[in-house]
């Protein structure tokens, strides 16, 4: 009888390859960063090379670690950044350029044009999403624009187009299955959700030939098996969900009206709101959850694009911590930020306010200010761009929230956790296992062979690690809230294009 499950999560900043256990507890897990590519002002690119290698190296790491062997795993499931556009040669399966990261600005011209020529309404009435350079439409149509001859060879067949979970699907199988799910089609900006199919239309407006798109599939169920030369064995591969909803999946947020929070890289927050889409009039999403059994369920979907990574920048661009998690003991330093705020908007802001053209903005400095206020903010913003989602969401749902289920890297940060609830005024619910990204696509793929036998056995095995209760008055948590508004305010349409 095979033990676990592997899954895949191929993050924005890493790739980890985590093996489960049955309770739905990690056995071994293995990390590698890979390099983030910046070659102009709000352009990010990963060298997909670069994504296959570590993926595989991370895999293959998690399994010797467990001292298990290809026979003991019973799938993989796949999870992975979503929206980053990988095109390739379908011959020799070479990437034709750099990965075009979700987080790219590059295509914020294009879209203005876009908006301008009236399309507008149309893609958000059959994608659920705003025309953004966040999506991958533009970033494909970017290519096949700019790459000299490219279009011509699309055309014919010759190139492919995935997201990340495409790509490791094809490397996976050996070049034999070109395949997405429903989660990671609904991210392109060229699926309607509501047909459940490439939309000619949107692709006639983008110049994207339907020839090099793949196969869409549920969530969960065999999408193939591996090339036996990669693990010593075929193992099939059963279940693919973009990171968000694996997380939502991950958490058990089953029924409709569930939501979670991941803090990663950037912050997203997922409602369940069942089989139907549900359009926002708040600046949210409208995005497929997962698809199983040929049923579709839809989430309403708050993206922030800078989280996580803006402690990352306090590493990298400031230089005052050596690691993400050395943020907690300068944070520590202050008891508060000292009137500073923070807005991330590094690459312009997501939801609720899609701003392109906004930029990262301190204000509030004195005198006093330290290296802690800054840290201390930089948490903050994490949370106050949370508090801005979940207005969004109440409004659009018509529900208040009740509590608040968390995960992803920044997430083990206590201080953030208890702020986040102070902020909110909610209850705030931390798993044991904080790996739900990771977790949601093994269930997946578990489910589809058998190795859980329902949804059931998922709520059953999910456990609550910690609870954060908001301590803050009502008070001062409507005076901060109005300041971090102002703040945001100032950090608007400050490019000018
Ligand atoms: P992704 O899957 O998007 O790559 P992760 O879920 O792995 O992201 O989370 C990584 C993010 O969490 C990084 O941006 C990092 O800066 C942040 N992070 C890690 N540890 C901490 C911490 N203790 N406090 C705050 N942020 C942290």
């Amino acid at each position: 009888m095979a033990k676990y499950i592997l899954a895949l999560d191929q993050g924005t900043t890493s790739s980890r390859s985590i093996l489960f256990t049955h309770a739905g507890r990690i056995k071994s897990s293995a990390q590698r960063e890979f390099e983030q590519i910046f070659p102009a002002p709000g352009h990010v690119e990963h060298d997909p090379e670069a994504i296959w290698r570590t993926q595989l190296a991370t895999a293959r790491k998690a399994i010797k670690d467990a001292k298990a062997r290809a026979v003991d795993i019973a799938a993989i499931g796949i999870t992975n950044q979503r929206e980053t556009t990988v095109l390739w040669d379908r011959e020799t399966g070479e990437p034709v350029s750099n990965a075009i990261v979700w987080q790219s600005r590059i295509t914020a011209d294009l879209c203005d044009r876009i908006k301008r020529d009236g399309h507008e309404k149309t893609f958000r009435r059959k994608t659920g999403l705003v025309v953004d350079a966040y999506f991958s439409g533009t970033k494909i149509r970017h290519l096949l624009d700019t790459i000299p001859g490219l279009r011509k060879r699309a055309n014919r067949g010759e190139i492919l187009f995935g997201t990340i979970d495409t790509f490791l699907l094809w490397r996976l199988t050996g070049g034999k299955v070109h395949a997405t799910d429903y989660s990671n089609a609904s991210r392109t900006l060229i699926y309607n959700i509501r047909k459940l199919d490439w939309d000619d239309e949107l692709l006639k407006i983008l110049k994207i030939p339907r020839a090099m798109l793949p196969k869409v599939r549920d969530s969960s169920g065999i999408f193939g098996e591996t090339d036996p030369k990669l693990f010593g064995r075929a193992i099939p591969i059963a279940g693919i969900a973009g990171d968000q909803q694996a997380a939502t999946f991950g958490q058990a947020c089953f029924r409709p009206g569930m939501i979670k929070n991941t803090y990663g890289t950037g912050c997203f927050l997922l409602m369940n709101t069942g089989s139907k889409p549900v359009a926002s009039k708040n600046g949210l999403l409208t995005t497929i959850g997962w698809g199983m059994g040929g049923k579709i369920t839809y989430c309403l979907e708050g993206s922030v694009f800078i989280a996580g990574a803006a402690v990352q920048w306090l590493r990298d661009g400031l230089g005052i911590i050596r690691s993400a998690p050395a943020i907690e003991k300068l944070a520590a330093t202050v008891e508060d930020s000292g009137g500073v705020y923070i807005v991330p908007a590094f690459v312009g802001l997501g939801a609720p306010h899609w701003d392109a053209d906004a930029r990262g903005t301190i204000v509030g400095i004195t005198r006093g200010t330290t290296a802690g206020h800054l840290a201390r903010a930089t948490l903050e913003s994490m949370a106050f761009q949370t508090r801005d989602l979940a207005e969004a969401m109440q409004a659009d749902a018509g529900v208040k929230l009740g509590r608040l289920k968390v995960d992803g890297g920044a997430a083990v940060n206590d201080g953030l956790m208890q702020f986040q609830s102070d902020i909110l005024g909610v209850a705030v619910d931390r798993p044991v296992v904080n790996e739900t990204t990771a977790l949601g696509a093994a269930y997946l793929a578990g489910l589809a062979v058998g190795f859980w036998k329902s949804t059931r056995d998922v709520t059953a095995n999910w456990a609550l690690e910690r609870t954060f209760k908001p301590a803050m008055k009502p008070k001062q948590r409507k005076a901060s809230y109005a300041d971090w508004q102002r703040a945001v305010g100032r950090s608007r349409n400050w490019i000018q294009r």
